[in-house]
């Protein structure tokens, strides 16, 4: 397993509507468990392959810090079929390292995903039902393979103003 290097704002393969995975290789197995790797070296709760460079469609989450189990988890083709409810928390993003704000997203989502079992790459079609954190870290991580990241969804006015502060404070990623 190895960290890899996690894409910072600005990079093109962040905005890219990732593609669908059909096939689950050794490559597709090591990209997860690499994803794994880096997620924790980052203290991250979850993280999208294109933020490790990679647009297909494919996150892990780290229920442990997210509360939602003991494991870390690997989705493959996550997609959300029902959401409901509103909740404004505090968020951040390891592709904005240090930028946190408030966001609405809905408290209860539903999504339908393959999970991929690590190490032997077997594959099981799941319905996850989450609420609070766990659902919100699956929206953040859902965005970003369709080629969202959370300061999208503030207003503009709000978003080039945290944008432009945190620019200033962070020179390192201009
Ligand atoms: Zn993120």
């Amino acid at each position: 397993m190895s960290v890899l290097n996690i894409r910072i704002i600005g990079d093109p393969v962040l905005r890219k509507m990732s593609e669908e995975i059909t096939t689950v290789d050794s490559e597709i197995i090591q990209l997860a468990q690499d994803m794994i790797e880096t997620m924790h070296n980052a203290n991250g709760l979850g993280l999208a392959a294109n933020q490790v460079g990679v647009a297909k469609r494919l996150v892990v989450l780290n229920l442990k810090d997210i509360g939602a189990g003991k494991k870390d988890m690997v989705l493959i083709n996550p997609e959300v079929v029902y959401s409901e409810g509103s909740d404004v928390q505090e968020e951040g993003c390891l592709s904005i390292p240090g930028l946190y704000t408030k966001l609405e997203r809905p408290y209860y989502v539903e999504v339908e995903a393959q999970e991929l079992k690590l190490p032997k790459g077997t594959l099981k079609k799941i319905r996850i039902k989450a609420e609070d954190l766990y659902a919100r870290a699956l929206l953040h991580e859902i965005d970003h393979i369709n080629g969202i990241l959370f300061v999208d969804r503030l207003d503009d006015i709000k978003r080039r103003v945290l944008l432009a502060k945190w620019k200033r404070e962070h020179p390192e990623y201009a």
